[in-house]
């Protein structure tokens, strides 16, 4: 069976079609500035790579020249539109209005696209826009939504709500949601089958941490704390988002800048972060490059990010009551020993103890970069949340 998994962004549409026989990815791509000038494809298959660099004034485009590659005669790995089983679409914002993994039918789509806009401004209306696009030019085919916050639809009322008026909670949904719970899920079952353990018998705690970064507790396979909330904006500082923040003090600060409600939301977004605080980059790499070369702001952005991490670790210990286990994913959490090495010293008491060596080194697959004894293994597993799309998908079916 092959599965297409489709994750769609305001501008862009990212596709991956899998063989769910050997869960192997037979073709990838990305469209890139969909309904901007210079829009393009680039998409690899049997082995090979091509860039389709074609006008995409919409999604529909998109999705079209998406199948056109599909069926090329260089890259393409299928003959016909029948051999697709299912398509898997990622979707960011659910509210309460789903909770697991859903077949799209009418009700369902007039539910997305009437509910969940708000909560997900930039991402959902996109997703719809390409979930209506594969229903017209794949009809016929099932289709699933495949929610990011799904995962954490387990957490306990204590955990997800904020101090507000109750009633107000019930009436707008102003809640935690948290996101990337298919990689928290998916580097947790991977964590369990590492380890050789049931997911019932681990305490994880999964850090992905990248652009977007967001902790979570897996207490027995399931999630029971996250760090982002109503929206990715919580938790931890990112690459340009400010993570927590006292909401007093965004009132006042919009006021100081003479800012909007809208405005001062897209400020803590897209201007804050590690990127503001040292007003270098939002990128790690450039962040390390100049700590390296003595930028003092740099190396605060670092230990900002690396001091809250490990305040979200240390309290996700405390909620579960013990830690067996620390996964490390996404860019920065597989790539960044600095930010490994950070996140985990001072956790010894928790009985985590790290191989630097091992840390330092780089290298494909699952890695436990924990010392000989520690009693918390420490473990960087590299995501992949479009094969989690895509086992939804079929088990739906
Ligand atoms: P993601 O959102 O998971 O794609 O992660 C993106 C972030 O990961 C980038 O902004 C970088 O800061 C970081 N990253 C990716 N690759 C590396 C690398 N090789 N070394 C250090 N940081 C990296």
């Amino acid at each position: 069976m092959k599965i297409l998994v489709i994750n769609a962004g305001s501008s862009s549409l990212k596709y991956q079609l899998i063989d769910m026989e050997t869960e192997g990815v037979l073709a990838k791509g990305g469209c890139e500035r969909i309904g901007i000038p210079g829009s393009v494809l680039k998409a690899k298959g049997n082995g090979k790579e091509k860039v389709f660099e074609r006008d995409m004034p919409n999604h529909k485009v998109a999705i079209e020249l998406v199948l056109e590659a599909l069926h090329d005669d260089e890259i393409g790995v299928i003959k016909s539109m029948s051999e697709i089983a299912a398509v898997g679409h990622r979707i960011v914002a659910s509210g309460e209005y789903f909770t697991k993994t859903t077949l799209v039918t009418p009700e369902v789509q007039k539910t997305l696209e009437e509910k969940t806009f708000e909560l997900a401004p930039l991402h959902n209306p996109a997703a719809a826009t390409v979930l209506r696009a594969c229903m017209e030019v794949m009809p016929g085919t099932p289709m699933t939504l495949v929610f990011d916050s799904s995962f954490h639809s387990t957490m306990p009322e204590k955990a997800y709500l904020y101090g507000i008026d109750y009633d107000d909670y019930k009436a707008y949904g102003v809640r935690k949601y948290g996101a990337h719970g298919t990689s928290h899920k998916f580097v947790s079952q991977e964590a369990a089958k590492f380890l050789g353990k049931k997911p019932e018998e681990l305490k994880i705690v999964t850090c992905h941490l990248g652009n977007g970064s967001s902790i979570t507790a897996v207490d027995g396979g399931k999630c029971v704390d996250t760090s982002m909330g109503f929206t990715p904006l919580a938790g931890v500082l990112m690459g340009t988002r400010s993570g927590d923040i006292d909401a007093s003090a965004v009132e006042f600060l919009a006021r100081k800048k003479g800012m909007s409600h809208a405005e001062i939301v897209t400020y803590l977004n897209k201007k804050c972060g590690v990127a503001g605080i040292s007003g270098v980059s939002s990128d790690f790499r450039d962040l390390i490059a100049g700590m390296e070369q003595g930028n003092e702001r740099c190396k605060l952005a670092l230990d900002m990010f690396n001091y809250q991490t490990k305040r979200f670790v240390g309290a996700y210990a405390a909620v579960m009551g013990g830690l067996d286990c620390i996964v490390f994913t996404a860019g920065i959490g597989e790539n960044t020993p600095f930010v490994r090495q950070g996140v985990c010293e001072g956790l010894e008491f928790l009985g985590v103890k790290l191989d630097l060596a091992k840390n330092a080194e780089r290298g494909d697959g699952i890695r436990d970069i924990s010392a000989e004894g520690s009693r918390v293994k420490v473990l960087v597993i590299p995501t992949n949340e479009e094969l989690v799309i895509a086992r939804e998908t079929a088990e739906l079916l």
